[in-house]
C-alpha cells in the first residue's frame, strides 16, 4: 500500500494517508474535519451578505 503526506489545513500537522484516500483525507483528525467543514458553512453566508 502506498501513503502520501498531507498537511491538514487547520492545526498545520503532517498526516499520511492511504493514496486511494488521498482526495476525500484534507484534515488529519475528526475534529479538525468538523472545524474545517465549519469554517467553510461560515465562510458562505459571510461572503452572501457582504
Ligand atoms: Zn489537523
Amino acid at each position: 500500500m502506498v501513503y502520501v503526506n498531507k498537511i491538514c489545513p487547520v492545526c498545520g500537522s503532517e498526516f499520511f494517508v492511504l493514496k486511494n484516500a488521498e482526495e476525500k483525507a484534507v484534515y488529519c483528525t475528526l475534529a479538525c474535519l468538523t472545524e474545517g467543514q465549519e469554517n467553510l458553512e461560515q465562510r458562505v453566508p459571510c461572503m452572501g451578505t457582504a
